[in-house]
């Protein structure tokens, strides 16, 4: 199906990051993010990002392949002092131009080193050199300043690569600087977190809907129990990018029901469940075996939770079951602390210790061993009790991976919390 925009085709764009570290294990390129997302939000597509050690010769080569092909091309590091800095160097070989010494950003850099009252080496005289016709960044946040420059086809760019520079230089200065070079046009996101639905199932229930689109960009994020669908629509104008959103968003939503727990893009799924328990004016314990502490870490993130999280148990022995939880010894001979009748008992002895609302609960075996023929590992048993005596008890079994058993467990006791909390499941009296 033909997208009834009238929006331009989107400008493409590559990135660099540069550094040998970043071609080793230790070192993740998380910078080609941060510039992705701000380029995503002007309507700029990345097509290609590469990363490549600090060569002058294959970066002077990648960068001449980049400026061909690419609208826009962001480099990322080697803006330092010392002599495996090449970017400067690599970047106006390419250009074919030269490095010219700028007597403002030596000013300003002597400036600095006067105010946190270190001597200048003479190395960091490298980073007040510019490229030929190229604009100074500034850098507040470090020595290298960045660069902007006007290509033929486009514009290129030089970003630091500490993090904490490059974020707000890419904000602060080169979106405003790149947004005059683009069409009018307006861009506008809407998200959806979801769990309780594998990724497969998700996508088979989705993408018929999203695939007939190619504005809104629909991407689809998966992690440990938990989903994101992403859309980002393009339009000439604000009511044309939200006409899109919605007539892509809409059928979506109402395919995935309640298993959006937010459509809010910084939410996460402990966020929303604390939302709903001030709400309703509802507080919650936790009573956790295999967990091991997880739920009630998670519940405690967010500032301000003391008003809906009273209290968490950690009981890891059956001895401690008993003494702390006052789980009886009969019951943990009788069916094992890894069952449904413990379970239960833990989730309401929780709320009754503490005087919660609700009393959550896990008991399980989390791996990579351990399991018995009828409960093998990975089987896990979590447990809510609520107002008059109702509860209920869910069992899960993955397999022996830890990591992601306790992750899982943690992630469906708490959503096990929210769809109690929005009355989609009833708890059963006792
Ligand atoms: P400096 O003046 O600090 O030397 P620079 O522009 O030369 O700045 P680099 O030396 O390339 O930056 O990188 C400095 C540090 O920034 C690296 O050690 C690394 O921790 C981090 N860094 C560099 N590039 C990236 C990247 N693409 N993603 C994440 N971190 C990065
Ligand atoms: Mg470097």
């Amino acid at each position: 199906m033909s997208t009834p925009s009238s929006a331009p085709p989107p400008k493409l764009a590559e990135i660099i990051a540069i550094g040998s570290e970043l071609l080793t294990p230790q070192r993740v390129d998380t910078n080609s993010l941060i510039v992705t997302e701000s380029l995503n939000m002007l309507g700029v597509e990345v097509f290609t990002k590469q990363v490549i050690g600090d060569d002058r010769e294959r970066l002077t080569d990648a960068i001449r392949r980049a400026l061909e092909r690419a609208d826009i091309v962001v480099l990322i590091g080697g803006l330092g002092p010392t002599e495996d800095d090449v970017t400067r160097d690599a970047a106006a070989a390419a250009l074919g131009r030269k490095l010219e010494h700028s007597a403002e950003q030596e000013a300003i850099l002597a400036a600095r080193f006067r105010q946190i009252n270190r001597p200048m080496a003479q190395n960091n005289l490298r980073q007040t050199y510019l490229i030929e016709g190229a604009e100074a960044l500034p850098n507040p946040n470090g020595t290298a300043p960045g660069q902007f420059l006007l290509t033929r086809r486009g514009a290129l760019a030089l970003l630091p690569g500490p993090p904490r520079e490059l974020k707000p230089m890419m904000e602060r200065e080169l979106l405003a600087r790149l947004k005059p070079l683009l069409p009018p046009q307006a861009i506008k996101v809407r998200s959806f977190r979801i769990t309780g639905i594998g990724e497969s199932d998700l996508d088979t229930l989705i993408a018929p809907v999203y695939t007939k689109y190619t504005n809104p960009v629909t991407t689809v994020l998966s992690s440990i129990g938990d989903l994101w669908v992403h859309l980002r629509a393009q339009g000439s104008t604000e009511e044309e990018a939200d006409a899109l959103l919605k007539e892509v968003g809409d059928p979506i939503a109402e395919l995935l029901g309640d298993r959006v727990y937010s459509t809010d893009n910084e939410d996460t799924l402990e966020l929303t469940v604390g939302r709903l328990l001030r709400e309703r004016h509802a507080t919650v314990a936790t009573a956790e075996s295999c967990t091991g502490g997880t739920i009630a870490s998670r519940l405690t993130d967010a500032p301000g939770s003391s008003d809906y999280f009273i209290a968490g148990y950690v009981t890891y022995t059956d001895q401690q079951k008993h003494a702390i939880l006052g789980i009886p010894e009969e019951l943990l001979a009788e069916h094992t602390a890894v069952s449904e009748p413990v379970a239960l008992a833990m989730a309401e002895a929780a709320r009754r210790l503490s005087g919660a609302t609700y009393g959550v609960a896990t008991t399980g075996y989390a791996g990579p061993s351990g399991g018995t023929e009828t409960d093998p590992v990975g089987t896990m048993y979590l447990a809510i009790a609520g107002p008059n005596g109702a509860s209920r008890c869910t069992r899960i079994r993955h397999g022996a991976d830890r990591y992601r058993n306790r992750t899982l467990a943690t992630q469906f006791t708490l959503n096990l919390l929210r769809k109690t909390l929005l009355g989609a499941i009833h708890p059963r009296p006792q």
